[in-house]
């Protein structure tokens, strides 16, 4: 028998003894399934990798899931070579996402801060523009300009202080079972943080009333009081091929996994023309709501905690159209760029150019938009990107508690974003806690009041 096959054999008679199939933290190497190759799926297998034989399987031909960097993970002709755009996950909060920073010090992946990162603009229906203070300095305006930008951002102003103070006061048990709309109303702040979160989670703004509290108000709270915002210069992809190639495992593409089903003794992970394989755990890193058709035997527990996930395909657009600024008489462009338009409708522009240091004073102009629709001129689009994202309505994510405290039984660990904040900093948390479970490396990363352990 080899080192490998007695390490799993004394595994298989240590879980049988555990209640639920827990796999009871070790030091024996295992046989490990990671599934999905997005943030998660990859913190998950390279905390893991030391230990154990990890596995990584992504349905798509490259890894990052929403990140996204045309000219780097995601190869675009259109595009001059060597020019790389994030055209899917861009920025990062250098303050509270403590754990992601901690990684990229570990992968040595420089995450430099953005200058002027985390300004942003709201430019309304009625014609009315409101800038951030960031923005109104980037804009360049003249004194007088400024000073009247300024001016009306003072009503919003005083209503942030509001949305501050009501939510620093309500428990983390007030924000749960609730949906955002608990602490928004019918006033240009309250457009203006549907908007942020219509492109945090890039859902279409109609559904953002959905949006749990528990999720939406602590982000909401960091982007209003203390982002430090960090970029790749080379693109987001840049720490995902530090990933891949130190990879001691496998990592297979175009890998779609089609039925998971677990025993006492081992878990079986199907793929549509390549059979069964078996191992001794799976880490399921797929969005929330594609989880419970990949399980063939999912317990009654498994329902309760996926069963009011939904979610689908949303499409943004990499293009060099300045046309929504220059009919708005707009001057700067900003990351945060939000919409509200006069026919109806709301989308988002992310100026691309400061985030890949690029020149901001001539075009081409890249940006990122969401939801714009007819205000892009076809013509100047360069590529369009499809990203299957969850919505995370208060019913799906007052599961979570359970979900977390039971992480690991039936040797099926879960890890993304949506067990956290939403973002990359919730995706590599929900990988910390797997690899803290399973005797994987662990990373130095102080908890945050948003961030618990
Ligand atoms: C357009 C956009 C921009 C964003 N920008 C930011 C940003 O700037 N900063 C930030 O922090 N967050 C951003 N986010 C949020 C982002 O969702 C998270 O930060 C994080 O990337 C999510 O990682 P994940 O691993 O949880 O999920 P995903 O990235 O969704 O990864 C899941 C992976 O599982 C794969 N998969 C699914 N089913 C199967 C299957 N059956 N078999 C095999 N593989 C499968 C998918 O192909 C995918 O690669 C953005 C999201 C979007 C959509």
């Amino acid at each position: 028998m080899t080192t490998h096959e007695t390490g799993r054999l004394a595994l298989a008679v240590l879980a049988r003894g555990a209640t639920l199939g827990t796999v009871p933290a070790t030091r024996v190497a295992m046989r490990v399934a990671v599934i999905g190759g997005g943030a998660s799926g990859l913190a998950a297998a390279w905390l893991l990798d030391q230990a154990h034989h990890v596995t990584l399987f992504e349905q798509r031909a490259a890894l990052g899931g929403h990140v996204r960097t045309v000219g780097g993970n995601v190869p675009c002709p259109a595009l001059a070579p060597g020019l790389r755009l994030d055209a899917g996950v861009i920025e990062f909060d250098r303050r509270t996402f403590t754990a992601f920073h901690a990684w990229m010090r570990a992968l040595a992946v420089p995450c430099p801060t953005l200058v002027g990162g985390g300004s942003t603009s709201l430019l309304l229906a009625d014609g009315r523009h409101l800038h951030a203070p960031v923005a109104i300095a980037m804009q360049r305006g003249g004194a007088l300009e400024d000073a009247a930008d300024t001016l009306r951002l003072i009503p919003t102003a005083l209503r942030r202080r509001r949305f501050l103070a009501q939510t620093r006061a309500a428990s983390s048990a007030a924000l749960e079972r609730v949906s955002v709309e608990r602490f928004l109303s019918d006033d240009d702040f309250s457009t203006w943080m549907r908007s942020l979160l219509m492109y945090a989670y890039s859902m279409h703004y109609e559904q953002v009333a959905g949006i749990a509290a528990a999720m939406a108000v602590p982000m909401l709270r960091d982007f209003l009081e203390r982002c430090e915002w960090t970029h790749m210069p080379d693109g987001v992809s840049t720490y995902v091929d530090r990933v891949r190639d130190s990879l001691r495992g496998q990592v297979v593409l175009d890998a779609r996994v089609t039925g998971v089903s677990r025993t006492l003794a081992s878990v079986s992970v199907e793929r549509s023309g390549a059979g069964v394989e078996r191992f001794d755990a799976v880490v399921i890193a797929v969005p929330p709501h594609r989880v419970l058709a990949l399980l063939r035997d999912a317990s009654e527990e498994e329902r309760e905690w996926f069963g009011d996930y939904a979610g689908g395909e949303i499409t943004t657009v990499l293009h060099t159209d300045t046309g929504p600024y220059e009919r708005r008489a707009v001057k700067g462009f900003t990351e945060f760029d939000l919409f509200a338009f006069a026919q109806g409708g709301h989308g988002y522009n992310a100026y691309l150019n400061r985030l890949a240091g690029l020149s901001c004073a001539a075009p081409p102009h890249y940006s990122l938009a969401f939801d714009m629709g007819a205000e892009i001129d076809p013509s100047t689009v360069v590529h369009r990107q499809q990203h299957d994202v969850a919505r995370y309505s208060a019913e799906a994510l007052e599961k979570r508690a359970s979900l977390l405290a039971a992480n690991g039984a039936r040797r099926t660990y879960w890890a993304g974003a949506y067990l956290g904040d939403g973002l990359h900093e919730g995706a590599v948390r929900s990988a910390m806690a797997v690899s803290e479970r399973l005797g994987g490396r662990t990373l130095s990363a102080p908890a945050t009041a948003d961030h618990p352990r």
